[in-house]
């Protein structure tokens, strides 16, 4: 069996764990912090503030960049349901516009045919590992005074001219879940230049309070534990080799299938690095057999292949009720194009031969 996503999980992880549990302190503390410091760092970012998962590190980056109810916020629709969500838990709305169907990213032409009065910010996907155009969408939102939030939940790692995504816009937000490039179990991530944002997250992740029992703001409890942070401490000094190996078997993927009739192997701009937490083809109609046979002959031999995602969010039941009637025209396209299969670091050479012979 060739799953989709496994986490690379080793002794070391194993171990600081263990030093955590031994310590007496398991909430979130001293390990916390130190993940945030060596994240910051790693991404090239004054702060980093960790939660407990991607999904309220987004809610807590979009609240402290003051998204609130009646704003508008431009975004893809063709992303994981969290990115929307986290507008609307701020009582804000999500805008779609439409993507680019050879990135599968925002298409910046279209960002700006979205934008009204009331809207606040972009909020970007560097989806599967993909980074977005930044430079275009950067220079849209100083025209209009927008604010620009990066979902790097996909992302860790991934660069646009050599500037690590999460630390471009005014803020970023990754995800520490078990699929992505690195994880802590559950866990989230913000990073930020702005002293003043940082703040914000801190206090929203912790009740609203700045400082014990000083409550100024309604908040959460979105803390991290000790626990989780002993995980990601391990895995974030692993992070770049587990990218090598990733971006390795894109390319041994790539070569392997980029001359088969009808399958389209992910395109790459140049000055990026994409970092692969997905390897997505697109299988049109010139192929031999239809998407869903192909993954059926993939299951058949053991191979995980899962579309993401099979439709726009504008389509999931809950955002029709709210009133979502959008046909955006690429992504419509592509989410009946689009197939991952498996890329992480624990797919062998053996296996990607396997996985190659299935479209021969
Ligand atoms: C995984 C993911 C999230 C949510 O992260 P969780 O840690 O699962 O809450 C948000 N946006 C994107 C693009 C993701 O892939």
């Amino acid at each position: 069996m060739i799953p989709i996503a496994k986490p690379s999980i080793g002794s070391e992880e194993k171990k600081a764990v263990l030093d955590v549990l031994e310590s007496g302190m398991i909430a979130q503390g001293a390990k916390t912090k130190e993940l945030e410091d060596s994240f910051a760092d790693y991404i090239g970012t004054k702060y980093a503030v960790a939660t407990n998962n991607g999904t309220s590190a987004l809610h807590v980056a979009l609240l402290a960049c003051g998204i609130k109810e009646g704003d508008e916020v431009i975004t893809t629709p063709f992303s994981f349901t969290a990115t929307a969500n986290s507008i609307l838990y701020c009582g804000a709305k999500p805008v779609f516009s439409d993507i680019d169907e050879n990135t599968f990213n925002l298409d910046p032409l279209k960002i700006e045919d979205n934008i009204t009065n009331k809207t606040k910010a972009v909020l970007v996907v560097h989806l599967f590992g993909n980074p977005c155009d930044m430079d275009k969408i950067k220079e849209i939102c100083n025209k209009h005074n927008l604010l620009l939030i990066e979902d790097a939940c996909q992302a860790h790692g991934a660069k646009y001219k050599g500037q690590m995504v999460g630390s471009i816009g005014d803020c970023g937000v990754f995800s520490l879940y078990p699929t992505k490039n690195m994880t802590t179990g559950e866990g989230g991530m913000i990073t930020t230049n702005s002293p003043e944002i940082e703040k914000k997250c801190r206090i929203i992740r912790d009740h609203g309070q700045d400082g014990r029992d000083n409550q100024t703001m309604l908040g959460y409890n979105y803390r991290m534990t000790d626990i989780q942070a002993a995980i990601g401490v391990e895995q974030l000094k692993k992070l770049e080799g587990f990218i090598e190996r990733r971006i390795e078997n894109a390319e041994l993927l790539t070569e392997g299938l980029k001359n088969v009739k009808g399958i389209i192997t992910p395109i790459i701009k140049t000055d990026t690095r994409h970092v692969f937490n997905q390897y997505t083809i697109r299988v049109t109609n010139d192929f031999k057999i239809t998407r869903e046979e192909l993954i059926q002959k993939l299951k058949d031999m053991g191979i995980g292949a899962f579309v993401y995602y099979p439709k726009p969010i504008y389509r999931q039941k809950y955002y029709q009720e709210l009133g979502y009637e959008e046909e955006l025209k690429n992504t419509e396209k592509i989410t009946k194009e689009v197939l991952s299969i498996p890329v992480h670091p624990g797919v062998s050479k053996e296996d990607i031969r396997l996985i190659i012979k299935q479209f021969l």
